[in-house]
């Protein structure tokens, strides 16, 4: 097994996996930064499989040209030492050029799910998701790749896309993991001051207000994202994006709250892009 540093060509990565034929592969694609909310993953993907390969690519794909692509934190050192810490036996990360050698003309779109919620602020966002997961996914061919829950919505596209692809791959998603104060952990939290990482707690406690709403018996969607709307607003260093009540798995816009729901958020802090959301059973 490959023990030092990341392997950096697609070429090299399949000759270590063609060396493991035979093994249950687990896969954990990452932008880097890794911290436990990563590490959750990469853990899990430990117990269950044999072979645990974790990529980092800050993919530009993803990013539109207002975005954060540029200063995105690339700390590929630390990031294999913690990734290995946590049981990763290869941490694959490729230059853009390794996978993008050419402009990428085909591109997977996933109609109603890519234009809503972020979708809906970050054009083309989710289609640079959607391809370079397939793109991953190919490369590492997984029994198991394992997403998290804080990206909702990139779950549910990622499910989507393997279904109507046959892909032959089971996506395993894993809980939030959140700071002690409730903060979904991020690798945009290292963008925040101390003053905004405070700030930033009304995102999580605009949902917790929502959450409470509904868990007292509210169910009016309206009545209850105007009320965490107020929550955040209160808190004058943070810019609302959206606030939305959805299915969580169509992700349509839900009036009457009934059944599973979808409480989901994105505010700007600074010039960081926070998002968490928290799926609700009545
Ligand atoms: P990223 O590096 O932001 O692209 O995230 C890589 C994977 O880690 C995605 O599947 C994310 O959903 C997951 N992830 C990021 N933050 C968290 C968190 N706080 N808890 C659980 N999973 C997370």
């Amino acid at each position: 097994m490959e023990r030092q540093g990341s392997v950096k060509t697609i070429r090299e990565l399949r000759l270590a996996l063609d060396r493991q034929a035979g093994k249950k592969i687990g896969f954990v694609p990452t932008m880097g930064a890794l911290h436990e909310g990563h590490l959750s993953l990469v853990g899990q993907a430990r117990q269950d499989c044999d072979v645990v390969v974790v990529s980092v690519f800050v993919n530009p794909l993803q990013f539109g040209p207002a975005e954060d692509l540029a200063e995105y934190p690339r700390l590929l050192d630390e990031d294999v030492t913690s990734a290995r810490g946590a049981g990763a036996d290869i941490i694959f990360a490729p230059a853009v050029e390794e996978m993008y050698p050419e402009p990428m003309v085909a591109k997977v779109r996933v109609e109603g799910l890519e234009d809503v919620l972020c979708g809906k602020y970050r054009p083309g966002h989710f289609a640079g998701v959607a391809t370079v997961v397939v793109k991953l996914l190919n490369i590492v061919r997984p029994e198991r790749a394992y997403f998290g829950a804080k990206d909702w919505q990139q779950l549910i596209i990622v499910r989507k896309v393997v279904k109507d692809f046959n892909l032959a791959v089971e996506i395993v998603a894993m809980p939030t993991v959140r700071d002690a104060d409730g903060l979904a952990k991020s690798s945009r939290n290292r963008y925040l001051s101390p003053k905004e990482r405070e700030a930033a707690l009304v995102l999580p406690a605009g949902i917790q207000a929502a959450a409470k709403m509904i868990a007292a018996g509210e169910r009016d969607a309206g009545r209850v994202i105007a009320a965490a709307k107020e929550v955040i607003a209160a808190q004058p260093g943070v810019k609302l994006e959206y606030f939305s009540i959805r299915g969580p798995l169509d992700l349509l816009p839900v009036d009457v709250i009934a059944g599973e729901v979808l409480v989901a958020a994105a505010v700007y802090v600074g010039r960081a892009r926070l998002i968490d959301n928290m799926v609700i059973k009545v």
